[in-house]
């Protein structure tokens, strides 16, 4: 078993770590918000006062922070990355930029330290199961060492080529997600608007050819999915703020590789209304709202 400093204990890091204390891992977490902390501590794993104390003597080092300043800011601005054993493993599971990731991935070379990018699909619900997906960027032999601890956390782990190009393969997801979830409210904004009860129209949906995540597991129709954040007042699951962090690396990947997006630039552009419009910090299948009428 490692000995596993794990720092970012959000709607992700939380369930994550508590599944690596449950495999019997020795933790060290850190968060800078305290209360973040509790529901490890009391499952077992012991609380730092600051990242640097938790990255003490670790054997792997796992960071699950919102954006690419958060990471940037963690192990370069308050160099994080000089704190760190030199035989340790850093696996950074943040969704950021591809060129954030090269860039930090290449300072912790230049120290001798492992490092690869590991962002996760599978929302709040796969993290709590230990079902995510890790989507990993760096080298082979890294990836060779972190998994026995992905294995804790999820289900399906893919090696997507160098540093970086897990963060791409994420970003390509996730502007995918996002349109298929701005979708997914519409064609149920439009069956209800017509007298279709939700339920049965995400019933035929999900065994139509229109079916997707969204209808399967994340339908975002309050009370159509008892677990779902849509049945829960848009509370936890993947923030709007997030999702339109990830629409625009998906943008500035396209710009910079001269590619094409017109549905992607145009779902950032939703969710960019829905959030200047006081909806940042719900869960983003709350999309919905833009489409659905007041007495639906
Ligand atoms: P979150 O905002 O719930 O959690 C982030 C946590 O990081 C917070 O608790 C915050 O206090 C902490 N933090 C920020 N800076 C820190 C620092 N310097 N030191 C210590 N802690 C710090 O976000 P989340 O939903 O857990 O998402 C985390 C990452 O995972 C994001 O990049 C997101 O895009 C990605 N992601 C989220 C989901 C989802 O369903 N929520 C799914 C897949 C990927």
């Amino acid at each position: 078993m490692s000995s596993i400093a794990f720092i970012g204990l959000g709607n992700m890091g939380a369930p994550m770590a508590l599944n690596l204390v449950k495999a019997g891992h020795s933790l060290t977490v850190f968060d800078l918000v305290p209360a973040a902390v509790k529901g490890l501590t009391d499952a077992g794993a012991k609380a730092a006062a600051s990242a640097a104390e938790a990255v003490k003597g670790a054997e792997v080092v796992i960071s699950m922070l919102p954006a690419s300043k958060h990471v940037e800011g963690l192990y370069l601005d308050e160099d994080l990355l000089g704190k760190i054993p030199s035989s340790a493993l850093v696996i950074e599971c943040s969704t950021i930029a591809p060129d954030s990731a090269r860039k930090v991935a290449l300072a912790a070379e230049v120290r001798g330290i492992a490092m690869i990018d590991a962002p996760v699909s599978g929302g709040t619900g796969g993290a709590v199961a230990g079902t995510l997906t890790f989507i990993v960027g760096g080298q082979a032999a890294a990836l060779e060492r972190a998994r026995p601890v992905l294995e804790k956390m999820g289900k399906n782990i893919f090696h997507a080529g160098p540093a970086g190009a897990g963060q791409v393969a994420k970003i390509c997801n996730n502007m995918l997600l996002g349109i298929l979830m701005a979708g997914t409210s519409e064609a149920l904004a439009l069956g209800v608007a017509n007298g279709l009860d939700p339920k049965v129209l995400s019933d035929i949906i999900a065994k139509s050819s229109g079916r997707n995540w969204a209808t399967e597991l994340y339908n975002p129709w309050p009370g159509v999915m008892d677990h779902a954040p849509a049945s829960k007042g848009y509370a936890g699951g993947f923030g709007v703020d997030l999702m339109l962090k990830d629409l625009g690396l998906a943008a500035e990947a396209a710009l910079s590789a001269r590619a094409s997006i017109p549905l992607g630039e145009l779902a950032r552009n939703l969710y960019s209304l829905h959030s200047a419009g006081g909806s940042g910090k719900l869960d983003f299948s709350s999309i919905v709202n833009l489409v659905k009428r007041e007495q639906d």
